[in-house]
């Protein structure tokens, strides 16, 4: 037999594949892409690598290429569509190819271990212990929708499923996911956060009664791995989980949903840097499956695209339950500057609390003050690796930095002057918390944040207490803003919309628009209708008015405008370079560099691309390391796929690239 060379993917961030040979005793096992090899690499005697390419030619010299010293798998790991897809995406995001591969894996795949055995079919089912819960009669808009996107089962469709909160989208994924399962096809759900979704999860298992799989960061690797294996087999007609569970390979693919599909979590923002919303749509084109992304306030990328005639949209313009709450402004230039709370709003809460009904706060600032101050001289607390703030932890008495975590005491004296008298400025939830059972000291109080969530033990248990009304007053953070039914919630305040109105961040008022309608989302869904109190210093801003007064669809509309004239996202696409390194000069110089060679890509290729940049990033340290930015601009998609292409093979040979640890990420969410 010939001897057959093979390109292997190995989990290094180089932009190339490494080739190797089979020995004489491989010879008789199925060599395929990917299929799992060990191989020797560099100093190392045994590492994994997976298949791309078989040939009877070699590209290196025949000398120099070494034998594998086994085959791990008997079968490929993925389909030949997965695999296309992997590559795929490792090459739009200008990622090494081997890198993307093994982040799409399960930990004990990436380091060898064997793919455990199907499942024995006389097993007892993992469903059997659900009890049935009939469904609802899904009203008018509801069916129109789930006949939609049944009718596009085996094709490629994608939908942007628009209905406020409480409209009845999950039951319109319930039922397009239940038809797809009675074909025999299996669906992918993502969701943003797996911790904050318990009750969609209860839900859907208890109303599909088949083998559903949710993929958790807090299951264990071996778990994890049976999951993701009963997914490949096909075994499990349902998986749900976070971002990563995108990469989950499924043998009959019959729908991807992306539930909150315009929640930020779904870009991944260090290593393989993807967006697994993105990832969904190519998936279903790859597989010839319906995308379902649903929102109550969509993502203006997702809303270009139906502008377009890209995805099609379905809407769900009613509340299946409850009446949509009543927003009010409340100016904060008229009120106390001290004050986190306004009288109105004290008066609404009071007034809530009256009724037995349940009122949430919305701070999306944890700890108990962003800023401590010297009164005499104006010094304040800063990290000493971050350029940032620290934020006072009260309850520890402690200085932390929400960027590093580094912690200090809190000083007992100014340590510049001495001056004894350091202020607390602004609110952060802790502080909120103590504000309120002052004002409200009957009341029962739950603050759900990181910190509250870490010390109470998991997430889970505290949103189930949110639930089930035991807290008068609830204050949180945007964690409480996500998707969960509080069924005797009537009001809702939020304390700060200035931030999002404020920010130098482009995407600021857009996710301050989501947030407030997705907090909003919360009051009132069941029985008694809800109110909105929102606290600014901007009560007149256009944006705000827009929002409160004719919704999110004109709002999204009137941002859509602002976007197009500044030839921003989703009118342009862009790609960030950013380099950072504990001297801030080695970056720079970096990306100096790089502008340069991106500037005689752009003309040689004759494409119209805009560089802008370096600059400093918006925080420009961090963990005791400078960084700054590059940022690439085109209207042209391809434009700028062709540039990156090409732009990121020259990166790594730049001299100088090694003194800077450097990232490309391909449409960016946070411009840092
Ligand atoms: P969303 O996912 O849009 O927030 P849900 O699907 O969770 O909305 O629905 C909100 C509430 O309304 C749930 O309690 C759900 O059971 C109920 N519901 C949804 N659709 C209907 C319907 N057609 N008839 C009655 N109740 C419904
Ligand atoms: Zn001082
Ligand atoms: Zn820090």
């Amino acid at each position: 037999m010939k001897p057959r060379f093979l390109q292997v993917a190995l989990p290094v961030p180089m932009r190339r594949r490494y080739e190797y040979r089979l020995g004489e005793e491989n010879q008789a096992g199925l060599v395929a892409p990917g299929i799992r090899v060990d191989v020797p690499f560099g100093r190392r005697k045994n590492q994994t690598g997976v298949i791309l390419k078989v040939s009877n030619q070699a590209v290196l010299p025949v000398d120099k290429i070494k034998p594998i010293n086994k085959l791990i798998d008997a079968a490929p790991l993925f389909s030949p569509d997965h695999l296309a897809l992997l590559l795929w995406a490792a090459s739009y995001y200008q990622h090494p190819v081997g890198d993307a591969l093994f982040s799409a894996l399960p930990g004990l795949l990436r380091r060898g271990r064997p793919l455990p055995a199907p499942l024995d079919p006389t097993a007892p089912g993992l469903g059997e212990e659900q009890t049935a819960t009939p469904g609802v009669r899904l009203n008018e808009q509801q069916r129109d929708a789930v006949a939609a996107i049944t009718g596009a089962a085996g094709t490629y469709r994608a939908y942007a499923l628009q209905g406020v909160t409480g409209s009845g989208k999950t039951e319109v994924y319930i039922e397009a996911v239940r038809s797809m399962v009675e074909r025999g096809k299996q669906a992918l759900i993502l969701v943003p956060e797996i911790g904050l979704t318990p009750q969609f999860i209860d839900r859907l298992k208890q109303r599909l009664q088949v083998d559903v799989r949710v993929q958790h960061s807090a299951l264990s690797e071996t778990e994890r791995l049976r999951n993701w294996t009963a997914a490949r087999n096909g075994e499990a007609a349902v998986v749900i989980g976070a971002r990563s569970a995108i990469w989950t390979p499924l043998k009959s693919p019959g729908i991807y949903v992306v539930d909150e599909e315009h929640d930020s979590s779904y870009k991944q923002e260090s290593g393989f840097r993807y967006s697994a919303k993105d990832i969904a749509v190519a998936r279903g084109k790859f597989d010839q499956a319906p995308v379902v992304l649903g929102s109550a306030t969509p993502s203006l990328e997702t809303l270009r695209n139906v502008k377009i005639g890209k995805y099609a949209r379905l809407s769900l313009p009613l509340r299946a339950a409850g009446t949509p709450p009543e927003i009010r402004i409340v100016n904060l230039r008229n009120q106390p500057v001290a004050s986190a709370v306004s009288k109105p709003l004290l008066e609404a809460i009071r007034d809530t609390l009256n009724k037995n009904e349940q009122a949430l706060l919305f701070l999306n600032r944890r700890g108990y003050a962003p800023v401590i101050l010297c009164h005499a001289c104006g010094w304040h607390a800063e990290c000493q690796r971050c350029s940032v703030k620290m934020t006072f932890h009260k309850a520890n008495n402690k200085l932390i930095c929400h960027h590093c975590d580094a912690r200090r005491p809190l000083p007992e004296r100014c340590p510049d002057c001495a001056g004894e008298q350091l202020v607390e400025v602004g609110h952060g939830t802790q502080r909120l918390g103590q504000i309120l059972s002052e004002h409200f000291p009957a009341a029962k109080i739950l603050r759900v944040d990181r910190d509250s969530a870490r010390r109470r033990g998991s997430l889970e248990a505290m949103i189930k207490a949110s639930a089930s009304g035991e807290a008068n007053i609830l204050i949180g953070t945007q964690m409480l803003a996500k998707g969960h039914h509080f069924p005797n919630l009537t009001l809702v305040g939020v304390i700060d919309a200035d931030a999002g109105l404020l920010s130098a961040d482009f995407r600021a008022s857009e996710r301050m628009a989501q947030l407030i309608v997705q907090v909003s989302g919360r009051a009132g869904r069941a029985h008694q209708p809800g109110k909105v109190y929102i606290q600014t210093h901007f009560p007149t801003h256009p944006l705000l008015q827009t929002l409160t007064q004719r919704g999110y669809d004109d709002f999204a509309r009137a941002l859509l405008a602002e976007r197009k004239n500044a030839l921003l996202p989703p009118y342009a696409y862009l790609a960030l370079l950013t380099a950072e390194a504990t001297d801030g000069a080695a970056a720079r110089q970096f990306l100096a560099k790089a502008r340069r060679r991106l500037e005689e890509i752009g003309a040689g290729l004759g494409l119209g691309l805009e560089i802008l940049g370096p600059v400093a990033a918006p925080i420009e340290k961090r963990r005791g390391r400078f960084r700054s930015q590059l940022l690439a601009q085109s209207k042209n998609r391809n434009t700028l796929r062709k540039a990156m292409a090409s732009w990121s093979q020259a990166l790594e040979s730049i001299p100088g690239a090694n003194r800077a640890r450097w990232a490309l990420d391909i449409d960016p969410q946070d411009l840092l």
